[in-house]
């Protein structure tokens, strides 16, 4: 724990995924004591890279992608060196994760240090509060109470949700006790997010690699995409794939053991592209509970309750058009400019 835990801040932000760090960025920016509570050991949420043998590998989003000026100047500022236009070099003719990733108006762009790498930039100077799971959330004399595993509890005077839709309904159900949060929570709860099983697989370094940076395909109803992960590290040593799996057969496996349907996605992946593609020297699997919305699951601003003295504020893909990472840097922008007014 970073910060003295008895201060009463002017708001807590829980979530340190992109929504919940430009939030707070933003009440930052305006003078505001903003604290930033994430479960997790470091910021970023689903905008994950994790590195092996000294190499990074997506395993959430694997590219940014959008038009609004704000978010990609905010892509701008990221240090280090990225791969405009990547992916570059696309194959097969299945749907992307967003449908707007490859319109003609989209700027895309890869980092060589990972997706992280953008909301590490973001959390740049903020306070953040890490490891830090909260279990519980109330009212008390005029603050919102924040109680984490352990029993700590965090207090504000007024709180920003910014988690997935479904780690957030919770929080929303214990403080929202008001005519205005049973309407959030009927808005809520019409959503849901899509799980994704995710395998990254490394090979041998003398393994050469399909010639496509993203492959989409269109016949493989187990597979949303396979994403030759090394294209995007210029100086790369070993070769590293990803594949994550489709919405419906993600669902379907969501219970079942990680090696299963780990084995089963690699099976796959060597029936399209080789046997070599079935056996690599190492695997990682991740399962994405919450991925992300479907497109058609959007609202068109962040949300807001006044319960008795304090605010709570929603943050999050779902609150803006499009979806995704863009649409959760603007609601969490949005969000953060009302809350500072
Ligand atoms: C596999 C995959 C592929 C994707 N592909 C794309 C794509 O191609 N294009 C695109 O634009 N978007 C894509 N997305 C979606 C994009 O990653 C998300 O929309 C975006 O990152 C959501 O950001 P967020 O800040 O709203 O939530 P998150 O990133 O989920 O942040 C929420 C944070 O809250 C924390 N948290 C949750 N519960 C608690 C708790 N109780 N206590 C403390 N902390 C808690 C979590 O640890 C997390 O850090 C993809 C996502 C995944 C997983």
């Amino acid at each position: 724990m970073l910060v003295p835990i008895m201060a009463i801040h002017d708001v807590i932000v829980l979530g340190a995924g992109v929504a919940g760090l430009q939030c707070a960025r933003r009440l930052r920016g305006a003078g505001v004591d903003v604290l930033v509570v994430d479960r997790s050991d470091k910021p970023g949420g689903r905008c994950a890279t994790r590195t092996f043998d000294g190499q990074p590998a997506d395993y959430g989003p694997l590219f940014m992608h959008g038009d609004d000026p704000g978010f990609l100047a905010a892509v701008g500022a990221v240090p280090g060196e990225r791969l405009e236009g990547w992916p570059a070099r696309v194959s097969g003719r299945g749907a992307p994760c967003q449908p707007d990733a490859f319109a003609p108006f989209a700027t895309r762009l890869a980092f060589t240090d990972g997706m992280n790498a953008f909301p590490r930039s973001l959390a740049e100077g903020l306070s953040l509060c890490l490891r830090a799971q909260a279990v519980s959330g109330g009212i008390e004399k005029d603050a919102v109470v924040l109680t984490l595993t352990g029993g700590d509890r965090l207090h504000a005077r007024d709180l920003v949700l910014a988690m997935a839709l479904e780690q957030t309904i919770p929080f929303v159900r214990m403080l929202g006790k008001s005519d205005g949060g049973r309407s959030s929570l009927g808005v809520l709860e019409m959503f849901a997010s899509i799980p994704c099983l995710t395998v990254i697989a490394g090979y041998d370094a003398g393994i050469v690699l399909p010639d496509w940076d993203i492959c989409y395909p269109e016949d493989e109803p187990a597979l949303l995409l396979m994403s030759n992960e090394s294209s995007k590290r210029p100086r790369a040593s070993s070769r590293v794939l990803l594949f994550q799996a489709s919405a419906n057969w993600s669902m379907k496996r969501l219970e079942r053991p990680k090696e299963e349907w780990g084995r089963e996605l690699l099976e796959i992946a060597a029936h399209r592209l080789g046997p070599w593609a079935g056996a690599p020297l190492w695997t990682h699997l991740h399962r994405w509970r919450y991925s992300r919305l479907d497109k058609s699951n959007e609202l068109t601003g962040p949300l807001e309750l006044k319960i008795g003295a304090s605010r709570i504020g929603i943050a999050g893909e779902l609150f803006s058009p499009g979806g995704g990472l863009q649409a959760a840097w603007l609601s969490g922008d949005r969000l953060g400019k009302k809350l500072a007014e």
